[in-house]
């Protein structure tokens, strides 16, 4: 979608990004069809546009042409810039008179310090406001036809960081005795200690997984394995990241629903 085309889908009452005021918004995991109609109306507005590294090119191009992009964030795990340098950032560009969207993959407050750097502009006086986003961890399932519910089959879904599988206190065999499907974010580099820890909690090595690298952009892949081998079969894949690994009874759908929208689009 070009600017023009941006353009012709902004509402006449969108919200109005005022100069000194930053948005922290989320752009969802890629395809810009996902984006939020007030996101777009950030980027159509912005004067800057402060983004990590999992903010689609495709949507950053659509930024309107007075824009500046700006690189904050992560890349490849290990932080570019401190956390409290993008917040630092932020509150400068603000107090410099910018309209100022700070734009982050996903939602900006699932895993993504959307609340720390709230917090922070809150507490230095500046204007801001919060736009929600569509969380990889959502948009991946239904992207890979994984239904996230399914009557009959669960009643829950746990969104878990997948970083420091032994040290950071979380009680994966408490995760696995819930039998809810377990949705993992940041867990590539953990995942082999992770799926023997859910074994050791009670799931069985047969549980369905999928990992889904890339969602919804344009490099997106899907793996479907078991919980015995998710880790060897992202290696053997030699899959990267951004990734989300789906882990339960959900992931046997996916064959299921593909069928059936393959039907659908058949019959259309
Ligand atoms: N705020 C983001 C998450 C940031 S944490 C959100 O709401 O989606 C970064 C992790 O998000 C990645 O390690 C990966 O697990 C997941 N992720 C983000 N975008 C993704 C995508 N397009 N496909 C798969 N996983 C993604």
């Amino acid at each position: 979608m070009n600017n023009r085309r941006a353009a012709a889908v902004m509402r006449a009452d969108a919200p109005v990004l005022a100069p000194g005021h930053v948005w922290l918004a989320g752009a969802g995991p890629g395809d810009p069809g996902l984006l939020t109609l007030d996101a777009l109306a950030g980027l159509s507005q912005a004067d800057v546009v402060v983004h990590d590294a999992l903010v689609d090119r495709r949507v950053l191009a659509l930024a309107g042409s007075q824009a500046r992009l700006e690189f904050a964030g992560k890349r490849g795990g290990r932080p570019s810039a401190e956390q409290r340098d993008i917040s630092t950032r932020l509150i400068e560009l603000a107090r410099a008179g910018h309209r100022v969207l700070r734009l982050k993959g996903g939602d900006p407050c699932m895993f993504g310090r959307g609340g720390e750097e709230a917090l922070a502009l809150s507490a230095a006086g500046v204007p801001f406001r919060i736009i929600p986003g569509v969380t990889a961890g959502l948009a991946g399932l239904t992207a890979a036809a994984i239904p996230a519910t399914f009557r009959g089959m669960n009643r829950a879904l746990i969104l878990a960081a997948g970083y420091g599988a032994d040290d950071d206190g979380l009680d994966w065999s408490a995760l696995a005795r819930t039998g809810q499907p377990i949705v993992l974010y940041m867990a590539m580099r953990n995942l082999a200690a992770i799926a023997d820890q859910l074994m050791r909690g009670g799931l069985p090595p047969s549980t369905p997984a999928a990992i889904v690298v890339s969602a919804t952009m344009a490099d997106e892949r899907i793996v479907v394995s078991t919980l015995e081998r998710v880790a060897a079969d992202a290696q053997d894949h030699q899959l990267g990241t951004p990734a989300i690994i789906i882990i339960g009874e959900i992931v046997r759908l996916r064959a299921r629903l593909m069928e059936a929208v393959r039907e659908g689009e058949a019959a259309t």
